[in-house]
């Protein structure tokens, strides 16, 4: 006993001694209180610029902002003592979780403040990614850390037979990234995003309370942290509902040459909720920017450019249907009369059959055949935005055939529908306020440093006339930066966010990057 006593004393005199060190040697950053040294969580603090540096980039390489550190966290209760010190601290500093840094407006920074690296959070641990269910009514899901890539949720899920229901096109974002937004794909007209697909989740608050909530626990921080932006919460625990996986996936690639029938057949896709398409998407083919498809042969990529060139823009409405290898040949046949239903230019239907990890890792299959030199320098000057569907055709006539019309490249720019009613409207995610569907348009071009400018003139063009017209839309993965801005496009919702905020982060710590509140409330 007197043993372990000394060697407490010990552990506590090398403590002191190690602390002691750490204010002589270390830069300590000015705006942050001293008292941060006595907490536990100090070894995970990092401040050499090697380390921050890596954190004040973000995917889109347009902005830079340096944190005066990281934390690297090894459990939720790591991010909760940097908030909760944060919070009674009389000195400011800002907290921004990091998923992967995969935003482009420089969302996840937190400029001169601390960024929390949540990829720290599931290193070396396997235990981040748990599939169970409820007993009755049987309702299988998965507990995934907020950290976790949504790749690595599915590969656990497919072990049991089983798979989250909505996507996002791009796998290798994180959990508690995609649902700080929404979370879309093709699969959200049937599905809603993946925040309309998820039962409960741990947050660390603004004043570094860990809460759970639900639909019925806490539920007004369930609902206001879902597509929140990360202003209310720290996502570190997501629970997500599941449903059986299939085997196969019939992958197609339809092309139009008018765009009155290629939206009018998306929306009867979309209607179906039954049966008919799984996934559906669609972008336009324009210019230099009519590439093959992994899918598409040398030679019928020439027959698109050629039907491009002639018609100055087509679209490409992108369709799968999920299957099981015993039904294939039923599947099939259901699929030939769908398709003679729809009015893609004849000749112009191409289709392909791929596992469905495949499918759904499918752009980042396409991302690593790109060397690393290719994705040097490259930066990504993005523009989403969500129109009704009343004035998508005014969209197109001024935009496709108008704003984008010489021959320029454009870049990616996706196109496709969405059911309103598979959204709940009392989470935080901002959309049009149109009953029935409505559109997302990516508008997502990769640019040098020198030619960056040309596209975000464009966007701004393009954003100018959606003003110009009255044209209700909303920004997904908002880029604001006026109180005005924010409070348009919340609308209806701002006075509700403003509530969250004073009760969840009324110091306005957490991921200042958005830039919706620069002020203590
Ligand atoms: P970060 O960029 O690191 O963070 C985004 C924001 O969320 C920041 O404000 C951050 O502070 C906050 N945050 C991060 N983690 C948490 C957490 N655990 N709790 C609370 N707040 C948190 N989006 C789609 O919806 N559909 C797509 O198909 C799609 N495809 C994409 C493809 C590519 C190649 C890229 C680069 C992005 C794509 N996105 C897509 C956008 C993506 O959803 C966002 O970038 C999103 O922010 C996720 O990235 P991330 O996980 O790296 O989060």
């Amino acid at each position: 006993m007197a043993l372990r006593r000394f060697s407490d004393i010990t552990t506590v005199f090398l403590l002191t001694i190690y602390r002691a060190i750490s204010l002589a040697f270390v830069d300590w950053p000015d705006t942050f209180p001293l008292g941060l040294l006595d907490l536990d969580i100090v070894d995970k603090i990092h401040l050499d610029p090697n380390t921050t540096t890596q954190f004040s980039i973000d995917y889109g390489q347009l902005s830079q902002a340096a944190p005066a550190a990281v934390l690297c966290p090894s459990s939720p209760d790591d991010i909760a003592a940097l908030v909760r010190f944060a919070y009674t601290s009389s000195r400011y500093f800002a907290i921004a979780a990091r998923g992967r840094g995969h935003s482009v407006g420089g969302q996840a920074f937190a400029p001169g403040g601390v960024v929390v690296d949540m990829a720290s959070l599931g290193r070396g641990r396997a235990d981040r990614i748990n599939v169970s269910s409820d007993d009755a009514p049987a309702r299988w899901y998965v507990d995934a850390g907020g950290e976790q890539l949504w790749i690595d949720v599915l590969h656990e899920t497919l072990k049991h037979g089983l798979t989250p229901r909505s996507w996002t096109d791009y796998l290798h974002l994180t959990v508690g990234g995609t649902l700080s937004n929404a979370g879309i794909s093709g699969q959200a007209f049937r599905h809603g995003p993946q925040i309309s697909n998820v039962y409960e989740l741990d947050v660390i608050t603004g004043k570094g309370d860990m809460i759970t909530c639900s639909h019925e626990e806490n539920s007004d921080l369930f609902y206001g942290v879902l597509g929140g932006l990360g202003q209310f919460g720290i996502i570190t625990r997501a629970r997500i509902s599941l449903a059986p996986a299939p085997q196969r996936v019939r992958w197609l690639h339809l092309v139009y040459t008018n765009f009155h029938m290629f939206t009018r057949d998306q929306e009867m896709l979309i209607s179906k909720l039954e049966k008919g398409f799984d996934y559906v998407e669609g972008r336009l083919l324009k210019g230099k920017d009519v590439s093959s498809s992994s899918f598409i042969s040398e030679e019928d990529s020439e027959k698109i450019k050629l039907l491009a060139d002639e018609f100055g823009a087509i679209y490409l409405l992108e369709g799968a249907v999920y299957y099981e290898q015993a039904t294939a040949s039923m599947v099939h046949q259901e699929l030939e009369s769908l398709l003679k239903q729809l009015s893609f230019a004849p000749g112009f239907a191409f289709t392909t059959d791929v596992s469905y990890i495949g499918f759904l890792d499918r752009v980042h299959e396409e991302d690593t055949k790109q060397s690393s030199t290719e994705h040097e320098g490259v930066v990504h000057p993005w523009l989403n935005l969500f129109l009704p569907k009343s004035r998508i055709r005014d969209f197109e006539s001024a935009v496709f055939k108008g704003i984008l019309k010489n021959n320029n490249p454009v870049g990616l720019v996706l196109i496709y529908p969405f059911n309103k009613n598979k959204w709940d409207d009392e989470m935080s995610a901002a959309i049009p306020d149109e009953e029935g569907v409505f559109y997302t348009i990516g508008l997502l071009p990769s640019a040098t440093r020198e030619d960056w400018e040309y596209f975000d003139k464009q966007h701004h063009e393009i954003l100018s006339f959606c003003h110009q017209e009255g044209i209700e839309f909303k920004q997904y993965l908002p880029q604001y930066v006026t109180e005005t801005d924010w409070r348009k496009h919340f609308g209806r919702k701002w006075d509700v966010f403003v509530q969250l905020k004073r009760r969840y982060d009324p110091k306005a710590l957490l991921s200042p990057g958005q830039r919706i509140f620069t002020n203590p409330l």
